[in-house]
């Protein structure tokens, strides 16, 4: 029997494109037929349910139990009549999935028959027996139970499967103390904060806002390669990435991929994921080719944030899901390849008004553009004291791959702002406040005009870990795997943070006399002037600006678990705990998950290196070497001189070489292995898998890879990379 890749390649040149109907060529026919939407609410509702639900959604008020109880109905009501037999609460815990406990509606009744049943309380709390999520020690058995709440601002939806449809609710993930166990239950906290210093700030100079939403638009980058070359692949099967494979002659050299014609087969997946995904209201909006071969990306229009990332949760899930009916694998891991670009996610996010007014949008007005400046100055200040913080926020054993590879923003955080923006705010840092009264009364400050469209919304630097385009700022360093929640709490945080600053600083100097608008830019200077050395214009992926970056005395924390310290030092648990996002205990929870992530994924990469080289990889290179060992011996055997067989006795050694080398240093990385294995702490545990277990993994790949361009092609048993990458 052929071995497993030629099977694969065989499965692959066979597959057929699966045809994939869409329910109507317009989308607005369908988009948001499996959400219960305002719409739905408000038919299946009564007036005083629907308008209670609305101000929850709205304004955050709470759902009185009467209430919730006839929404559940309502819902259920809905859900029946598009087929949905079970009902889940739907959350985020932090494995990085999302998790879900169906229950049916079916109920027997006291009569023998059954009824379809589900009541406010199921609605509102279910208790998941949920001990063996990762809960960073906060659950001792004791207390171990956790239950999930409904968030009424997201709505409810149903995922509809092969095998039956089910009723999802939106819910955070807390333990019977009231900690956070999930991504959900922070975000939101740090919303409201955001949301309380962004009104009053914005009162300042418009009194009629009532409410600030963070909005968020996500890309997400993504690889796909067939079914089968992935099953023959048991590094891309268990790790996710490619731990071994030499690069193809082609790799992404020509870019002739990026923005390419869209090859047929993915088409029809990428239509068929982006049905489903429009469907349950996720407003999927572009797709196109990425740089890598076989990368892609999509994005939707942007959303609320809490709703925009339990979208983009959901969509990954349904990506995952519909690659199956294409024999197609989707990659989310943030490096599947290396030596081709790895895979973002980026962050684009703003400040939007329940007025409709986008705060990092410059006004058209001096007056507006102190507004604008005042947010958009603050954000800058906000990244400036709290870089680390953000570093942590991103920081994963895949991400870890990604940044500073010379294709992804690097490790250290710093703002690019675009050249007219970085102007204005040298002009400002540096212009007299000037007190005249213009004719309508006014103050002419001396703000320098700001161009409503800028240019920079075009002038792209890629190098920067965290951009401003035109009218948001986007976060680029956030890995394609990521629940965004973790970048976005800690951003929403340090912004909220910032803002109460601001506001207590200018009012201290309205109080001591001081015209409003010049309390405001006065401290607005002040602010440009302290967070310069955050501002960086050039190329991040260049060695001069690691220099540089170290001179202004910015950190580049290249590896997690250093970076993860952020999440414990005394200036970000007191940040979390003012701001009532995390306590203490949480943050040092979060720590701890983190870093056991970290190390244990790890772990399984060296296993997964140790059981390929020794049962796979070992064993093709000896049998191939013994084909040459006869070949010589028949060689001999004829009476052949020496000369005649030279190159194969090279081969011969040549092999030996690689097989000796990689079979040491693979029992030298199971040594570290039991070595850090022995580290109590969990730190030093796990900068020790970072330092010493890690570090066997390039010079093994290396033999390895070379291995593979001396054996036998009809010999190799591991999918190569040219399969991998331009098979489709
Ligand atoms: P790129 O050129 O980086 O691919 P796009 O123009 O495709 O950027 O937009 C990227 C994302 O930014 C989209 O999801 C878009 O909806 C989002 N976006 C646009 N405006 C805002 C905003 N004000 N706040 C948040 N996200 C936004
Ligand atoms: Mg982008």
């Amino acid at each position: 029997m052929a071995n497993l890749r030629f099977q694969a390649l065989n499965a692959v040149l066979s597959r057929t494109i699966p045809e994939v109907k869409t329910p109507s060529s317009k989308i607005s026919e369908f988009f948001g037929v499996n959400v219960f939407d305002k719409k739905k609410m408000k038919e299946f509702l009564s007036k005083e349910a629907y308008q209670s639900i609305i101000n929850s959604i709205e304004l955050g008020t709470s759902v009185n139990r009467e209430v919730s109880e006839q929404i559940a109905a309502a819902m259920k009501a809905w859900a029946m009549t598009k087929g949905a037999t079970h009902y889940t609460h739907w959350f985020q815990p932090l494995t990085g999935t999302t998790a879900e406990k169906h229950d049916s509606f079916f109920e027997p009744t006291a009569d023998g028959s059954a009824i379809e049943k589900f009541s406010g309380d199921a609605l509102v709390q279910q208790e998941p027996d949920a001990s063996s999520f990762p809960n960073g020690g906060i659950r001792n058995t004791f207390e171990a139970r956790g239950y999930t709440a409904w968030d009424p601002s997201s709505p409810a939806f149903i995922m509809e499967s092969n095998t039956g449809k089910t009723l999802c609710i939106p819910t955070v993930f807390v333990s019977y103390t009231g900690e956070a166990l999930d991504y959900k239950a922070p975000l939101l906290k740090a919303l409201s904060a955001l949301d309380k210093a962004a009104v009053d700030v914005c009162h300042y100079f418009d009194k009629s806002v009532e409410k600030v939403n963070a909005s968020l638009g996500i890309e997400q980058e993504y690889f796909l390669v067939d079914l089968a070359l992935y099953n023959a692949r048991p590094d891309l099967l268990l790790t996710g990435r490619t731990l071994f494979g030499h690069m193809s002659a082609k790799g992404q050299q020509l870019e002739d991929h990026y923005f390419g014609t869209i090859p047929e087969r993915v088409y029809a997946y990428m239509l068929d994921f982006e049905t489903e995904a429009l469907k349950l209201g996720i407003p999927l909006k572009t797709r196109h080719n990425e740089v890598a071969p076989s990368q892609f990306e999509c994005a939707p229009i942007y959303e609320e944030i809490n709703l925009a990332i339990d979208h983009n949760q959901l969509l990954m899930d349904v990506m995952e899901k519909v690659a199956r009916r294409h024999n197609f694998k989707v990659l989310l891991h943030e490096k599947p390849y290396a030596g081709v670009n790895g895979s973002g996610k980026h962050n684009n996010w703003s400040l939007i008004t329940n007025t409709g007014k986008n705060l990092l949008a410059p006004g058209k007005t001096p007056k507006n553009n102190l507004m604008f400046l005042a947010f958009f100055v603050n954000t800058v200040k906000a990244v400036h004291e709290h870089a680390d913080l953000l570093r942590a926020s991103i920081a994963s054993v895949n991400n870890d791959h990604r940044l500073g590879a010379n294709e992804a923003p690097p490790a250290i955080i710093s703002i690019f702002l675009g050249s007219q923006l970085n102007d204005v705010l040298d002009e400002v840092e540096s212009a007299r406040i000037s007190k005249k009264v213009k004719e309508d009364n006014s103050l002419w400050l001396g703000i320098p005009k700001i161009p409503q469209i800028l240019l920079d919304n075009t002038d792209r630097n890629r190098t920067s870990p965290f951009a401003f385009t035109g009218n948001k700022f986007e976060f680029r360093a956030v890995g394609s795997s990521a629940n965004s929640s973790a970048p976005m709490t800690v951003l929403n945080t340090i912004m909220a943070d910032q803002l109460v600053k601001f506001k207590t600083e200018v009012d201290k100097l309205i109080k001591k006399g001081e015209k409003k608008d010049i309390a405001i830019l006065t401290v607005i200077k002040k602010y440009i002037k302290e967070s310069k050395s955050i501002r960086f214009e050039g190329n991040g992926y260049s060695e001069e600006w690691e220099k540089e970056a170290a001179s202004r005395g910015l950190s580049n924390f290249k590896t997690t678990p250093k970076a993860l310290d952020a999440y414990v030092s005394e200036k970000t648990l007191n940040l979390f705990e003012k701001l009532n996002v995390f306590n203490h205990r949480e943050s040092e929870a979060r720590h701890e998950i983190l870093l056991e992530s970290f190390y244990k994924k790890l772990q399984i990469e060296a296993r997964v290196i140790g059981e390929i080289v020794n049962s796979v990889i070992i064993p093709s290179a000896v049998e191939y070497q013994s084909k040459l060992v006869q070949n010589v011996q028949g060689l001999q055997a004829i009476g052949l001189d020496k000369a005649t067989y030279k190159a194969q006795l090279e081969l011969i050694t040549k092999i030996a070489t690689h097989v000796n080398f990689i079979k040491s240093n693979v029992d030298s990385m199971v040594a570290a292995r039991k070595k850090a294995n022995a580290i109590d702490d969990l730190r030093d545990r796990s900068i020790a898998y970072d330092e010493t277990v890690k570090t066997f993994f390039e010079p093994i790949r290396y033999h390895v890879d070379k291995l593979e361009q001396v054996v036998d092609d009809g010999q190799w048993p591991l999918p190569k990379f040219r399969e991998l990458l331009f098979i489709k």
